[in-house]
């Protein structure tokens, strides 16, 4: 037994060892990803459900790793994060972003408001929102087309700071969403507090509709007190018609997930925009 303890020490050990080096590679290739043009931007659409039609996008960050093919960001955000790395690319994303309206634009593409993921690192940024002003100024983009998706812990670190932030944000026409809600620790009313247009529901809520009557009562309560706040609510990772159904009777706005589409290089998004100017 003794034995066997200290082999699955080593073992352990070993695999330990191989994280942090890994982490350290990872960290190092990351720093060069930026300056190599190895990051990329692929884009979920959203469905507006009373009208049928494409309401939006949400730009989803990928690394195109020159072995390894491409990362999703769940192996390496946490790294940009901790190293702070996540401030440049966050930047970039915003001016990718930019970038690719300006080219749908000139290619006389009807263009869709794409929202941005911002991580908790650029919120502490006193001067985010003058910072964004110049991205989107400088690439003549209309701002109404930008939205913001923050998480409710983010919001909540310095609830005071944020408010001062993400006011400014909204007066320069963006709009603001909170991210995964249901998953953090704050109360609707609470939110208030906060100048937002839209909540997304979480996907552990969405996952189990409509057999589950936990997930439907809660679900159903959200859209409900959201609306008496004038929020607009996105559900998130719906995969099935049943699921979509079931929003829909809760008089759920917008839906995101699998079952429209999977986020999509933004050459795909062309033929979805070209259909729903068809349509
Ligand atoms: P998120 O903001 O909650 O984004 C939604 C995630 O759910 C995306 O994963 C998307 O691909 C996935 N998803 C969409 N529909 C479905 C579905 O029907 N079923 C399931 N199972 N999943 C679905 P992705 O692209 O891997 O991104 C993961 C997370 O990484 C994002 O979660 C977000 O927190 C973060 N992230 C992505 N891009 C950025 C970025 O540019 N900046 C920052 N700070 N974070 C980002
Ligand atoms: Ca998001
Ligand atoms: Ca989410
Ligand atoms: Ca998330």
């Amino acid at each position: 037994a003794k034995n066997n303890g200290r082999n699955t020490w080593q073992f352990y050990s070993a695999a330990l060892h191989e994280n942090a080096a890994q982490r350290i590679q990872l960290e190092s290739q990351l720093r060069l990803a930026l300056e190599r043009g190895e990051f990329l931007l692929h884009y979920q659409p959203k469905l507006d459900l009373a009208g049928g039609s494409i309401s939006g996008f949400e730009a989803l960050l990928r690394w195109q790793h020159p072995q390894r093919g491409l990362v999703p960001p769940l192996e390496f955000i946490s790294i940009l994060e901790d190293t702070g790395l996540i401030l440049p690319v966050g930047e970039w994303v915003i001016g990718e972003v930019c970038r690719q309206l300006g080219a749908w634009a000139a290619a006389g593409l009807p263009v869709p408001p794409v929202a941005i993921n911002l991580s908790a690192r650029q919120l502490q940024q006193a001067d985010l929102a003058e910072l964004i002003e110049r991205i989107v100024v400088g690439a003549g983009v209309d701002p109404g087309l930008l939205e913001f998706e923050l998480t409710e812990s983010m919001l909540m670190v310095n609830p005071e700071a944020a408010v001062a932030i993400l006011s400014r944000i909204k007066a320069l026409g963006m709009r603001l969403s909170v991210d995964d809600f249901g998953t953090g620790y704050s109360s609707l009313a609470y939110l208030k507090r906060f100048p937002l247009d839209a909540l997304k529901i979480d996907r552990t809520f969405v996952r189990d509709l409509p057999d589950d009557p936990d997930d439907a009562a809660i679900t159903k309560a959200v859209i409900r007190l959201a609306h008496s706040l004038s929020l607009k609510v996105v559900a998130e990772g719906v995969e099935n018609i049943a699921q979509l159904r079931e929003l829909e009777q809760y008089d759920c706005d917008e839906i995101q997930g699998y079952y429209v589409s999977r986020p999509l290089p933004a050459a795909d998004c062309v033929a979805l925009l070209e259909r729903a100017e068809q349509a």
